[in-house]
């Protein structure tokens, strides 16, 4: 998606070699008009496939998760949670995260009421990176016999090598901005 190209160029801080900061429109300050166009480019790239649902994880993916559902016609989104509380009850699915930005592991959940058996159900997210959130996202759906129509990011580290695991699982994973590697301060797409 050039547009989205175009911002992480203009915007984009590159951290430790490693970590690209984009808070300026996508993790901090939310630009509304271009996640309208990626909740468009979204759908149209999943046009051909049924989505009762999108599943994120918070804080980041919600927002993108939300423009998203409208391009897909009002759907629900359902983000999965990274800390315990006693409003969320006891029945919910769980796995653990290891975030690689911060160096832990936690524990997403999602309360049963909001995952149902047969449902087909999207993943998004902002990064892709190893990926282990959306690892525990599929994790999660599995455990409510919901169906992973796919895994939808906003940019993608190819280096970190995620896709090849989602993939591995037989999923599809798509990306509207992939990163082949950082070199300094310059951001190599693919
Ligand atoms: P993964 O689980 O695929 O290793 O990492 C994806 C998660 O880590 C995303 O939900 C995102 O919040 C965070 N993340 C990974 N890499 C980056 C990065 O370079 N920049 C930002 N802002 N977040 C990242």
């Amino acid at each position: 998606m050039e547009l989205l190209k175009e911002r992480i160029i203009k915007d984009g801080i590159v951290i430790n070699n490693s970590i690209l900061k984009v808070d300026n429109f996508l993790n901090h300050q939310i630009d509304t008009s271009l996640f309208n166009e990626i909740g468009k480019e979204f759908k149209r790239i999943f046009s051909d496939v049924k989505v009762d649902k999108i599943l994120t994880i918070e804080s980041s993916g919600i927002a993108v998760a939300s423009f998203a559902a409208i391009h897909f016609g009002f759907i629900p989104v359902v983000f999965a949670k990274k800390t315990s509380s006693s409003i969320i009850d006891e029945n919910v699915y769980t796995s653990t995260v290891h975030s690689f930005t911060k160096n832990t592991d936690y524990i997403i959940r999602v309360s049963k009421k909001y995952l149902n058996n047969g449902e087909r159900v999207l993943i998004i997210d902002d990064f892709l990176a190893k990926g282990c959130a959306a690892l525990g996202l599929i994790d999660i759906i599995e455990q409510s016999g919901a169906i992973t129509v796919g895994v939808a990011t906003v940019i993608e580290k190819a280096f970190q090598k995620g896709r090849e695991k989602i993939e591995k699982r037989g999923l599809r994973v798509e990306s509207l901005a992939s990163i082949e590697a950082f070199e300094g301060n310059r951001i190599i797409f693919k």
